[in-house]
């Protein structure tokens, strides 16, 4: 009855995608009545959903179902300090070029150039933009209360270094993780959330001894690979990138990219680098303060290395959305589904009563009332049951309860589910069971 989920996903991809958000509420422009911000968006009640279930597997696999990685939430405002050690304040440009015929501003590596806009190739020499925003940390705008917000989670990390040795007595091999806004000015927004000036980051920060560096950064590479496909990024659509040594940032000794393959071409969700000990050396150098690690055992001391699988949240929910995209037909119907993992769907269960009759209302939210503590749920009364079934399916719900007339005297309610129609009656008294067992797979 389906297809292979999205088999033959159409030409026009994106913009139904687009749609769809904003039609049911998943990202909407932002300060839409001013007539929206400068590529800025906000996330609706599904799309706060879709992008907390995104962050919270990303946290489930890489900080509770470990024992060597712990978080932290470190701060948006930053010293200028930081950036200076870092090299961001110097080295965190992109290269601007204007176009002289139209007056529009480009980023110069990626238009080959010619003006996207108007065609034309007379364009300025290249300078370099530092994307951090700049602001001012209290009611004197002056140098000494200037402050930036993060264009990156990774050096509230490095930082911490020493706070969370201290605190938590790991050791070498362990990292710090932390999921957070970080802010761009970007030059060229572009592609929906792909890329905006203000975005959600999931970065972990894995501290090594360098001689195990390179045996860490492989171990990285093919776990976050695998976080991509279990959560439903199907394998002909996700490919790793290693990057040419001439495409390496200032601290990288290796990087590869986990890509997706974008409507528009294959493109970065995440990179994973081995940054070697240039950041702790360089705040080290920058504070005076010994950013390092003694081993008691071996009495060695040493400036760990540094594993960095850095992933944007955003910009993987939208790759989420457009790989669960799916359109299809249910007896001789069309349909619009999201075939989108259990975990990261917005709502696991829709309870939905037969009839707005108020005999069927008690019992439905009774059952409402024991699937709640376990799952996110809706609850819809309105319209046919089918067309209550066709928006759960394009909202990726997978499992509707229905409770119907018959329910009133067998206590038991229909479970549907959404990529097969199936559909099984289930007594009400082992339901939540039965839907905490299916979700957990
Ligand atoms: P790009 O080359 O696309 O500008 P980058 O290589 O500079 O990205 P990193 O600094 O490695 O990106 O950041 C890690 C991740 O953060 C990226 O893989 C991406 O998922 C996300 N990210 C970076 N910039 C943006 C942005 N402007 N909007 C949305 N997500 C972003």
């Amino acid at each position: 009855m389906t297809e292979e989920p999205g088999a033959d996903q159409p030409d026009d991809l994106m913009e139904r995608v687009v749609n769809l958000c904003k039609r049911r509420g998943f990202i909407f422009p932002s300060a839409e009545i001013y007539g929206g911000f400068r590529s800025t968006y906000d996330y609706g009640p599904l799309g706060a959903l879709l992008l907390r279930n995104v962050k919270d597997a990303w946290w489930r696999a890489m900080v509770q179902r470990r024992d060597d990685v712990v978080g932290l939430d470190a701060a948006i405002l930053s010293a200028p300090k930081i950036w200076e050690a870092s090299g961001h304040l110097s080295n965190f440009t992109d290269p601007l070029v204007d176009c002289r015929s139209c007056h529009e501003r480009w980023r110069a590596d990626k238009i080959e150039g010619t003006c996207p806009n108007c065609g034309s190739t007379d364009l300025t020499e290249a300078r370099a933009f530092n994307l951090m925003f700049k602001t001012f940390a209290g009611p004197v705008e002056e140098d000494a209360t200037v402050a930036y917000l993060r264009p990156e989670t990774a050096q509230g990390m490095f930082v911490n270094f020493v706070n969370v040795l201290q605190t938590t007595r790991k050791k070498p091999p362990f990292g710090i993780a932390q999921v957070g806004k970080s802010f761009r000015n970007e030059i060229t927004p572009q592609n929906f959330v792909f890329r905006t000036r203000e975005f959600e980051q999931m970065e972990m920060e894995f501290f090594v001894p360098p001689a195990d560096a390179p045996k860490w950064f492989e171990y990285w590479l093919d776990e976050r690979f695998r976080w991509y496909l279990d959560l439903g990024i199907p394998a002909d659509k996700l490919r790793l990138r290693h990057h040419d040594a001439d495409e390496l940032s200032h601290y990288s000794a290796a990087t590869a990219d986990v890509e997706f393959l974008f409507p528009w071409g294959w493109d970065e969700l995440e990179g994973i680098a081995n940054r070697t000990d240039f950041d702790l050396k360089a705040h080290s150098a920058a504070s005076g303060e010994k950013l390092e690690y003694f081993d008691q055992a071996s009495g060695e001391r040493y400036v760990p290395y540094v594993i960095e699988p850095a992933a944007g949240a955003t910009r993987t929910m939208m790759a989420f959305l457009l790989a669960a995209y799916d359109e299809d037909e249910v007896g001789g119907e069309k349909r619009t589904v999201l075939h989108l993992d259990p975990r990261l769907a917005p709502y696991q269960v829709a309870v939905l009563p037969l009839s707005k009759n108020e005999t069927l209302v008690p019992l439905s939210r009774q059952v409402l009332g024991q699937l709640q503590p376990i799952c996110m749920c809706d609850f819809d009364v309105t319209q046919s049951i089918g067309k209550r079934y066709r928006r759960q399916d394009e909202v990726g719900t997978p499992f509707c309860v229905t409770v119907d007339f018959e329910s009133l005297e067998d206590g038991a309610v229909t479970v549907r589910e959404r990529d097969t129609t199936e559909q099984v009656r289930v007594p009400i008294e082992t339901l939540a069971a039965e839907i905490g067992g299916r979700l957990r797979r």
